[in-house]
């Protein structure tokens, strides 16, 4: 069996080490080089606290990998479990923290309500007369983005998996209502299956095997910011569920984001969310200096001398639940996109779903009964009470 991959982001290249690990005859496709995508853009937040069952299995299978994967891939990612602090600042968003957490307590993820005033006992300089509560978990962390890419890249070659950079998908072939290949801009492969990997671009791809995807391109922005107190290296990420505020200790740095407002740039970026091709990579500084006096509302690392020194943008792939896609749509054709903000954290668990539908017929690893495409019409979509970054 040939599978096609289309993107060489972290879905795709889990996807590709999987399939190879299925036994499947692999090629990834991928338009630009590794990491044209978003995946090096992202935060790198890795965390079990969501509110819905399909997530929580897609990040607990995810960790079970992301912990052993120096061992597994011999690449260090730099995986940092210092936890995850979840902020709320009304009471209303406290109470729904509150219920989140007993839901993950009956799944056995070690997530507990924070009062207010005990928030500074997980964030240095965290301005407890600012918050009501929070969640927080100890089993969450963060890691190094471009190193887990790179280290996928790596283990889907050395499976024996066909990695073609600069090779664009144009086309996705079919006979008789059934997937059979893609045609690209250097020639036609034929395939078994094709899986759609292209994250912000899915939707495009999906048109291309005459399937409509409910997943847009949304520009979403980092800054790097070097606080005046360099004492949050070891620190939890913190994401404010209010205003959409985060914080990812780095070292020496911290990066923050945020949508305020809905919005995430200073300026409108409609035509950018419209082409995942054409979007502005860079950072915007209004938008960036909002972020950090956000940051200096969270915590008083932040003082008066922290300094914006970078920052960049990157796409989110949105469908309107927040969830992801992993179906095969149509036969020979399945889709594994739409992680709304997640993809980095559930590739690995993504990836071994995946050749597992491809392989297998059905998946085993996580149940993605739910994270089918007909949800949308069929008006049973999921909800996310934890949603930030
Ligand atoms: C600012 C920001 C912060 C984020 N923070 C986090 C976080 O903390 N934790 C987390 O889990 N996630 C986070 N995310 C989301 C995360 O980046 C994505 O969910 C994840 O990278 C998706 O991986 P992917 O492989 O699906 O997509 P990508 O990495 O975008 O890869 C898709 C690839 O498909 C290729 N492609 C598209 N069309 C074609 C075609 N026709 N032919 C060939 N190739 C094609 C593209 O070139 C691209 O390389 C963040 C995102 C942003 C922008």
């Amino acid at each position: 069996m040939h599978a096609v991959v289309v993107g060489g982001g972290i879905v795709g290249l889990a996807s590709a080490y999987s399939l190879r690990r299925h036994g499947v005859e692999v090629t990834v496709l991928e338009q630009g080089r590794i990491g044209h995508g978003s995946t090096p853009r992202a935060g790198g937040a890795i965390r079990e606290q969501f509110s819905t069952d399909v997530s929580v299995a897609l990040s607990r299978e995810s960790v079970a990998v992301w912990r052993d994967f120096a061992d597994r891939f011999d690449v260090d990612i730099d995986y940092r479990r210092n936890g995850y602090l979840f902020l709320a600042r009304t009471e209303a968003t406290a109470a729904a923290v509150r219920d989140v957490v007993a839901f993950l307590k009956d799944r056995g993820v070690p997530s507990r309500y924070v009062e207010g005033d005990d928030l500074g006992d997980h964030f240095p300089g965290l301005r407890t007369d600012q918050f009501t509560g929070g969640a927080y978990s100890p089993a969450d962390g963060y890691a190094d983005t471009e190193r887990a890419l790179q280290g996928y890249a790596l283990a889907a070659a050395r499976e024996g998996a066909a990695i073609h950079l600069g090779r664009r998908v144009t086309d996705v072939l079919r006979r008789d209502g059934r997937v059979i290949g893609v045609d690209t801009d250097d020639g036609t492969l034929e395939a078994d299956v094709v899986v759609n990997a292209a994250g912000a671009w899915a939707a495009r791809v999906g048109a291309l095997a005459g399937v409509d995807l409910p997943i847009r391109p949304e520009r979403r922005q980092l800054a790097v910011v070097e606080p005046d107190r360099a004492v949050i290296a070891d620190a939890p990420f913190v994401a404010e569920l209010d205003s959409g505020t985060f914080v990812r200790p780095a070292e020496k740095v911290a990066y923050v984001g945020g949508h305020f407002d809905g919005t995430d740039s200073g300026s409108e970026s409609g035509t950018a969310e419209a082409d995942p091709d054409a979007y502005d990579r860079g950072y915007d500084v209004p938008w960036a200096e909002t972020a950090l006096s956000r940051a200096q509302e969270v915590s008083a690392v932040f003082g008066p001398d922290s300094s914006i020194t970078g920052g960049w943008a990157g796409l989110y792939a949105m469908t309107p639940d927040h969830h992801p896609i992993v179906e095969e749509v149509v036969p020979g054709f399945v889709v594994a996109a739409g992680f709304s903000g997640h993809g980095f954290m559930q590739a690995p668990a993504t990836g071994q779903v995946v050749a597992e539908l491809v392989a297998d017929g059905a998946a085993s690893t996580v149940d993605v009964s739910r994270l089918t495409l007909d949800r949308f019409e069929r008006g049973v979509t999921l909800s996310e009470t934890l949603y930030s970054a």
